[in-house]
C-alpha cells in the first residue's frame, strides 16, 4: 500500500516536474526586453510650432505603437510638467487650472510612471495635492518629501484613493512577463534637484537617496534604472557612483542629451515632448546580462495625434484660447519668423541677459518712450524653454504668463542705485533684473552709470517698469513700493486694448509685429 502511494506520488511528482520542466526551459528563452518611451520637461498639452512638434496626442501615439510591438512598454515622465505653463495665470470654472490640464492628458496618454521636477514645487501644497490626486500613474520619490504644517516629514501620497493613504514609494519594482514565460523584476528609483525649493517639500540630498535606493533594490531585481531630475554633471555624478545602474533616464536640461558614461546611458529628450527616447532593455537571465538599445523618436507631423487624447487636449486649448480671446489675443498669429531662437531657459534668464531678455528689455523701451530707463525682473519670464522659429502670439503669452503693465515713475538717481545694486544680489533667482544695455556697473570704482554717465544720486530719473517691481514684493526690493521718499510721481496706465503698456505681452507683440 505504502508502495502504491508512493508510487502515485511519484507519478503526480514526475507530472508536476514534467509541465514545470516544459514551461520553464522548452519555451522560456530567459531573454526578455522591456522598452521604455521617455520624456521629461513638457508643459505644453498642444503641439507648438504651428502643430508640427511635440504635444501629448503624439507621446500617446508613440507609446500605442511600441505596446503593439511589444506589451512590456511604460510610458515614464522626468519631471517638470505642471508648472510653468501659460495655463497656470487662468482659471476654470473659478478654480486655477494649475496643471489640472496636464495631468488629464498625460492620463489620456497612458503615463505609467512620474517623479517630481524642480517645477512641480511651484505650485502651492493644496494644488499639488490636487494634482497628485487627479493622477492615474504611479508616482516615484526617493529623496523629496512632503513637509507639512506640523513639521512632520512623510511621502507625498494620493490621499483619494479609499484607502488610509497611498504614499509614493522610494523605490518602485514591477515585475515583467513575455510571451514565453521569461519573467524580470526592475527595480526603479527617482531623485530632484532641489532648486526653487518650496517650504512645503523636505529634500534629501539626491546622491545619498539614490545610493541607499540603489542598495536596497539590487539584490532584489533583475536591473536598477534611475529616473531623475537634475543637471547632467549630477547625471554623470550619479553613473560614477553606482556602476551597477542599468540606465539613467533624466530631465531638467530642456536640450536633448544622450551619452554614456562609464557604461551607463544617460538620455534625456527635447523639452516639450519634441523629441522622446525609447530605451530598449534587453535582458538575459542565463548569463545575467542586460544592455540597452536607445533610439531618438523625433514628434513632428510623421507622429499622428491619438484621437482620444486629442480630445482632451483641444477641450483646454478652448478655455485657454477663450480666455486670451477676451484679452485681445489672437494665440495662433505667427508674429516673426526670422530670428534666430530666443533664450528663455529660467537658468539662464536668471543670470545673465538672453537675447529673449534683450528683445523684451526694448518691446518694454519701446512701448514707453519717454522713459530713458527700463527695467524687469527675470522672475516675469516663465517659459523655461528656447523659442523656435515661427514664435506665435501664444509662444509670448507662455513667455510671460502673468502679463500685467508696464509701469513709469519718477525716483531718484539713489533709489535707481538701490534697485540695481539688489538686482545683482538676486542673480540666479527671479530677482534677478534685467534692464537696458547702456546700464552698466563699474566694479573698481563700485559705481553704475548709463552710457558713460555715472548715475547722479540727486537726479531725477523716468523710468519704465513691471508692475510687480513696484509692488515691492520682489526679493531685496521690498523697499520699492509706493510711500518709498524716493518714488516722486507713478504715472497712470490707460487700460485699453490698443496700449502696450497696459499689457506687457502686447507691448512685445507690437514691437515684434513692428520689425518685420
Ligand atoms: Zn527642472
Amino acid at each position: 500500500m505504502n508502495r502504491i502511494i508512493f508510487s502515485l506520488f511519484s507519478l503526480v511528482f514526475l507530472f508536476t516536474s514534467c509541465t514545470v520542466y516544459k514551461k520553464t526551459t522548452a519555451t522560456d528563452d530567459g531573454r526578455i526586453s522591456i522598452n521604455f518611451v521617455q520624456i521629461n520637461d513638457v508643459y505644453e498639452i498642444a503641439p507648438l510650432n504651428n502643430g508640427k512638434d511635440g504635444g501629448i496626442a503624439r507621446v500617446a501615439t508613440l507609446k500605442k505603437k511600441y505596446v503593439q510591438e511589444n506589451k512590456n512598454t511604460l510610458l515614464l515622465m522626468a519631471g517638470d510638467f505642471l508648472s510653468p505653463s501659460v495655463y497656470n495665470s487662468l482659471k476654470y470654472k473659478g478654480e486655477s487650472i494649475k496643471g489640472k490640464q496636464m495631468v488629464e492628458a498625460l492620463n489620456a496618454a497612458g503615463l505609467d510612471i512620474a517623479i517630481f521636477g524642480n517645477h512641480e514645487f511651484d505650485i502651492k501644497e493644496a494644488e499639488l495635492q490636487q494634482r497628485i490626486n487627479e493622477s492615474s500613474f504611479q508616482w516615484i520619490s526617493s529623496n523629496t518629501f512632503h513637509k507639512k504644517k506640523d513639521g512632520k516629514i512623510s511621502p507625498f501620497a494620493k490621499t483619494n484613493t479609499g484607502k488610509p493613504e497611498d504614499p509614493f514609494p522610494k523605490t518602485f519594482i514591477k515585475t515583467f512577463t513575455d510571451a514565453d514565460g521569461t519573467t524580470a523584476k526592475i527595480g526603479f528609483f527617482a531623485v530632484t534637484l532641489p532648486f526653487n525649493k518650496a517650504s512645503y517639500v523636505f529634500y534629501e540630498d539626491a546622491l545619498t537617496a539614490a545610493k541607499k535606493s540603489f542598495s536596497y533594490l539590487i539584490d532584489s531585481v533583475d536591473a536598477v534604472i534611475a529616473i531623475t531630475h537634475q543637471t547632467i554633471e549630477e547625471d554623470r555624478i550619479l553613473a560614477s557612483e553606482i556602476p551597477g545602474l542599468s540606465l539613467i533616464m533624466g530631465g531638467h536640461e530642456h536640450d536633448q542629451h544622450f551619452e554614456k558614461h562609464w557604461d551607463i546611458y544617460i538620455s534625456k529628450a527635447m523639452a516639450n515632448a519634441r523629441s522622446a527616447y525609447v530605451l530598449t532593455l534587453n535582458i538575459n537571465k542565463k548569463n545575467k546580462q542586460v544592455s540597452v538599445t536607445p533610439k531618438l523618436e523625433k514628434m513632428d507631423e510623421q507622429v499622428a495625434l491619438d484621437s482620444n487624447t486629442h480630445k482632451v487636449v483641444t477641450k483646454w486649448v478652448n478655455i485657454a484660447n477663450e480666455s486670451y480671446a477676451a484679452l485681445g489675443f489672437e494665440p495662433g498669429k505667427i508674429i516673426v519668423n526670422n530670428m534666430q531662437p530666443l533664450d528663455g531657459r529660467e537658468t539662464e534668464v536668471r543670470s545673465y541677459s538672453t537675447n529673449l531678455c534683450k528683445l523684451i528689455v526694448s518691446a518694454m523701451q519701446s512701448a514707453a518712450p519717454q522713459s530713458p530707463v527700463v527695467i524687469m525682473n527675470a522672475g516675469s519670464i516663465r517659459v523655461d524653454d528656447i523659442l523656435q522659429m515661427p514664435v506665435t502670439q501664444y509662444d509670448i503669452l507662455r513667455t510671460l504668463p502673468y502679463g500685467g503693465a508696464i509701469k513709469e515713475a519718477d525716483i531718484t538717481g539713489s533709489l535707481l542705485v538701490q534697485i540695481l545694486d539688489a538686482g545683482t544680489k538676486n542673480k540666479g533667482t527671479g530677482g534677478y533684473l534685467l534692464y537696458n544695455e547702456t546700464i552698466r556697473y563699474n566694479p573698481e570704482l563700485k559705481n553704475w552709470s548709463i552710457g558713460d554717465t555715472v548715475i547722479d544720486p540727486a537726479k531725477i530719473f523716468r523710468v519704465a517698469l513691471t508692475d510687480f517691481l513696484l509692488t515691492g514684493g520682489e526679493a531685496n526690493l521690498d523697499f520699492l513700493k509706493p510711500g518709498n521718499s524716493g518714488i516722486l510721481k507713478v504715472y497712470d496706465t490707460e487700460n485699453s486694448l490698443s496700449n502696450p503698456r497696459a499689457d506687457i505681452r502686447r507691448a512685445v507683440i507690437q514691437y515684434l509685429q513692428a520689425r518685420q
